[in-house]
């Protein structure tokens, strides 16, 4: 079967077919670097790179972009609070971001450009709108004029009416208080370009363009940066549910209106996450950040297994029951994993199924990604695999090697695109597993210099210090503490 996606532009699923052969280009809306993203925001990334993942796993070679929005309200605000410029508010949250990514086992995009290092293609893609009389200048601000671009609304579908009327009811309210609305004609239309204000210029956020001075507006810098990359008309475009309208309508418009050609050809989007059946928001004090679940000694692996486990068109509700529902099956594929590496082969040994049981296992876990990532059912393959295998590695002898190698490759296989197995093991060595390992370790130090070989006592002194760990000997016994 071939790879399906339902793409929210024609609202169907559709056999999915890269613009060039082989290659794929995808962009994803990262994230605003003012604070670190909470849950819901990881379920997207996380989306991403099971996207990013299972696209390699099919064979093709694919440009995977996130940018980084580094200069917007938020971000301006937050340096202007902290007494600081842009670009020091913003760049130790990008790197928190990267390490969260890191912890999440998220396979590296091939780049990840920040909104501030791609400000002359924005200029120049305003440039475009101006002069084919798709945007006008008010007071050095910039606005895309809707009513220019008819098929505007075409991705969300919105009720452009309800929105002209709704909008202009809120409009007025809020233009009274915000100065970069204040020119619009139409309360649909939104601004490309801001014209510069004293908290901009307070923290450096200030470019030059033939308009006179300011910084780009939001919807912008994902136009710019996606078509940048990837070229004017890309293949997938994906992002959380909440960004369909405005910010991805406004993109195609943009993009379109300045380029006359399509900008994106599928479009997926990720639903939301809620926590404990609620809305997550600081207002309920249920926001929930990657950090604080390691604080509280889950895993980074059973987080990822939870965040990527459910179909990425449902809602996720998100509670620790489920997290320990997570780590229970994670850890079922890890005594699974065990099993089978340890499993006694023998040539002599008779055929048993299992040889068939991982053919038809990964020929499931295929066939349920291809049907639009269909997550879920992929994960139900994966468990009918382990149940099926264990059945018989738990009722035979000794078995053929080419038949557990046949297993083993199988989980392995699912596994590049799940990553939790991989993530498992590395995070034992640096997460909640830390300490058993560091005892383990040092048992095997002390057995070794009772036995005096001091060649390998050195060289697990030398393992442990690569791992930060230092190891000093006390008339009590050896102690150990991170450097
Ligand atoms: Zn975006």
């Amino acid at each position: 079967m071939a790879l399906t996606f339902y793409n929210t532009l024609t609202r169907r699923q559709e056999p999915f077919e890269p613009l060039k052969p082989g290659r794929v280009g995808m962009y994803g809306c990262g994230p605003t670097v003012y604070q670190l993203p909470h849950l819901g925001n990881y379920r997207s990334f996380l989306f991403f790179d099971l996207v990013h993942r299972y696209l390699v796993w099919k064979g093709y070679t694919v440009d995977a972009v996130m940018n980084l929005t580094d200069v917007d309200d938020k971000t301006i605000n937050g340096a202007l609070a902290a007494g600081i410029s842009l670009a020091d508010y913003t760049a130790p949250v990008a790197q928190a971001f990267f390490e969260d990514l890191r912890t999440l086992g998220v396979r590296e995009a091939s780049v990840y450009p920040r909104a501030t290092e791609r400000i002359p293609q924005m200029i120049e893609l305003i440039g475009t709108l101006l002069e084919r009389g798709h945007a006008y200048e008010v007071g050095g601000s910039v606005y895309f004029d809707v009513a220019s671009w008819p098929e505007y609304g075409k991705l969300s579908r919105v009720d452009l009416a309800a929105v002209r009327e709704g909008a202009g009811l809120q409009e007025r309210e809020r233009q009274a208080v915000d100065p970069d609305e204040l020119g619009k004609r139409d309360p649909r239309d939104f601004a490309l370009w801001k014209a510069a204000k004293p908290a901009d210029r307070a923290v450096g956020a200030v470019w030059s363009t033939p308009w006179g001075e300011g910084r780009p507006g939001w919807h912008i810098e994902c136009s710019a940066m996606g078509m940048a990359e990837l070229g004017e008309t890309f293949d997938i475009h994906l992002g959380g549910e909440d960004l369909i309208f405005p910010h991805h309508e406004d993109e195609i418009a943009q993009s379109e209106a300045a380029t006359g050609k399509p900008f994106v050809r599928y479009w997926l989007h990720v639903k939301h996450l809620v926590i404990d059946g609620e809305k997550m928001s600081k207002s309920l004090g249920n926001f929930v950040t990657l950090r604080d679940l390691l604080e509280e000694g889950h895993s980074p692996a059973a987080i990822r297994y939870l965040l990527l486990g459910a179909h990425h068109r449902k809602e996720l509700n998100f509670t620790r029951a489920g997290l320990a529902d997570a780590r229970e099956a994670l850890r079922r594929l890890q005594d699974f994993e065990a099993t089978l590496a340890h499993h006694p082969a023998a040539e002599d040994a008779a055929p048993t199924r299992l040889g068939e049981v991982a053919a038809r296992a990964l020929a499931e876990f295929e066939a349920a990604m291809d049907d639009d990532l269909n997550v879920a059912a992929a994960l139900a393959a994966l468990f009918t695999f382990v149940r099926e295998s264990n059945s018989v590695l738990h009722s035979a002898g000794p078995l053929r090697a080419e038949e557990l190698a046949a297993a083993r490759r199988s989980l392995e296989r699912i596994d590049e695109v799940l990553g939790v197995l991989r993530l498992a093991r590395e995070s034992a060595r640096v997460g909640e597993d830390l300490a058993a390992w560091v005892e383990e370790r040092i048992e095997a130090r002390q057995a070794a210099r009772a036995r005096r070989d001091f060649q390998a006592a050195d060289a697990i002194r030398a393992e442990l210090a690569a791992a930060g760990i230092v190891v000093e000997d006390t008339p009590h016994g050896p102690r150990w503490k991170r450097a």
